[in-house]
């Protein structure tokens, strides 16, 4: 496992130091994972992960690719989110919830899909079901796959048709069913091989079909500030942009059709910040994001398989 971070110069093999030869070992580091290229950079350390950032696509993501299974659904359990995303699942197969209470990423996905046609959606990490219920009833077939056990059984008690494990796994099962919509919302800033999932989930994707996921975005300058346990290493181990979206999604096949971010980080900033530390921020929010150099906090994408040939 590379993990020498004294040296911050990679592949030197000597310097002279007034007249003392100084020996750098050459750093043995995977490539980027988003494109391959050995131009790596440390960012900072965050929660005693190192960041790297990739100098070619910007794709940041921790040096450690580990998937912590147990850690994950602790952070998760102590933050009380799993408990709500259950209650969420339940009050929505009984209708008494609805569109109005899906996060705003995902009534954007129901807004899109609603002006493809499409008949079938598969939803990756679907949790405990809530997105695939509403799509359900706006008339979709729906399966999905959830790695956590007691998400996948409580999506199984509400009717719905899901897979407990990974999609990498799913696909090796000979899941070779297509769908007209794969939804991904919020994984691919979890897993240790962003282009490998991306590639299994293009073997989900009807010709002619479509994949809409979201997950947070570095471009939010606020994004590597966070202190909650859920949203840093080694729960989140992958930061995208704009950028190393499009590589990691170049890369496994896609073609990216449409791209959504809030104009301000209006989520991160007032969690961290406040309501009041929100007000604080918002002129120097609005000046960042006319310099161009500041997005929301989370990232919407739709894509298409790429029919050129050329990944
Ligand atoms: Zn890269």
């Amino acid at each position: 496992m590379p993990g020498r971070w004294a040296t911050l110069k990679p592949n030197r093999s000597s310097t002279s130091l007034k007249g003392i030869t100084v020996i750098e070992a050459p750093i043995d580091r995977d490539p980027c994972p988003a494109c391959e290229s050995n131009q790596l950079q440390p960012v900072k350390m965050y929660n005693n992960y190192l960041l790297l950032k990739c100098s070619e696509c910007s794709f940041i993501y921790t040096e450690k690719r580990l998937i912590p299974a147990d850690d994950y659904e602790d952070a998760y359990d102590a933050a009380g989110m799993y408990a709500f995303m259950v209650r969420a699942a339940q009050k929505t197969a009984t209708g008494e919830w609805g569109v109005k209470k899906l996060w705003w990423f995902k009534r954007l996905a129901l807004r899109w899909i609603r002006t493809i046609e499409a008949t079938s959606l598969m939803d990756i990490g679907c949790g405990p079901g809530t997105f695939m219920l509403i799509a359900q009833r706006l008339g979709l077939t729906v399966e999905g796959i959830e790695p956590t056990r007691a998400a996948a059984e409580t999506a199984r008690s509400l009717d719905l048709r899901v897979h407990c494990g990974y999609v990498e796994e799913y696909v090796a099962n000979g899941g070779d069913r297509t769908f007209d919509i794969v939804t991904c919302f919020e994984v691919l800033e979890h897993v240790p091989d962003p282009v490998g999932t991306l590639t299994c989930t293009h073997d989900l994707v009807d010709a002619n079909g479509h994949l809409i996921l979201s997950v947070p975005n570095v471009d939010d300058p606020y994004m590597l500030e966070q202190p909650f346990p859920q949203s840093i290493p080694p729960i989140h181990i992958n930061f995208f942009s704009r950028k190393s979206m499009a590589a990691v999604l170049h890369k496994s096949g896609f073609v990216i059709e449409r791209v959504f971010t809030l104009p301000i980080p209006t989520g991160t900033v007032s969690r961290v910040y406040g309501k009041t530390g929100l007000l604080i921020r918002l002129p120097y929010l609005v000046m960042l994001r006319l310099l161009g150099k500041a997005d929301g906090s989370s990232l919407v994408v739709m894509a298409r398989k790429n029919t050129t040939g050329s990944v």
